[in-house]
């Protein structure tokens, strides 16, 4: 048996801006977490060569982050929060809805409304049919049907208009599959 762990850990690796521009990678990786504690002198620890012209820091690299751009640690530090507030096994698929596109962002900024997203996320499912018909069940929707309407139900049709209402996007390894959003 393969255990396949998967850490989706946000991080960024916050580098010296002024040493980096003399050629010196002087960096290494955080938990966005941690972004807001990261400091200049930790930063030069064991790596030397802190000077007067050291004074911003910038994250050159970032991972588990649904977006692909470098940022000041302030954004990771917000990513990290926004971390936190989901937690660990929603994360994945908080990201996901991000790189959709078609998610709720808080305020005016891009970073997303964990509110929103919690109240939109329908889970992980293996494709969107086990979702429909799951979702028939819960909502108990084919009780009082006649037992032909339940034996000649168009499963494919009703699946393709629930579909409408929803966002369906693929999920990551291990699992795969696809995450499911309701659309408000
Ligand atoms: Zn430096």
């Amino acid at each position: 048996m393969t255990i396949i762990t998967t850490d989706t850990t946000p991080r960024v690796w916050p580098a010296c801006l002024n040493c980096y521009n003399n050629g010196r990678l002087v960096g290494r990786w955080v938990d966005c977490t941690d972004a807001a504690d990261v400091t200049l002198s930790q930063l030069h620890e064991g790596a030397g060569g802190l000077s007067a012209s050291c004074e911003e820091i910038w994250c050159l690299d970032t991972e588990n982050l649904p977006v692909d751009h470098e940022m000041g640690l302030l954004e990771a530090a917000e990513w990290g929060r926004v971390y936190a507030e989901v937690g660990p096994e929603h994360w994945p698929a908080l990201c996901a809805w991000v790189r959709s596109g078609s998610y709720v962002a808080e305020g005016s900024g891009y970073l997303p409304s964990v509110g929103d997203f919690e109240e939109r996320y329908c889970g992980r499912w293996d494709d969107f049919r086990e979702y429909a018909e799951h979702w028939a069940t819960e909502t108990d929707m084919m009780d009082r049907w006649p037992d032909d309407a339940v034996r000649y139900f168009n499963w494919e049709a009703w699946t393709r208009d629930l579909a409408m209402d929803h966002t369906v996007v693929n999920a990551p390894a291990p699992d795969y599959g696809v995450f499911v959003f309701r659309d408000l």
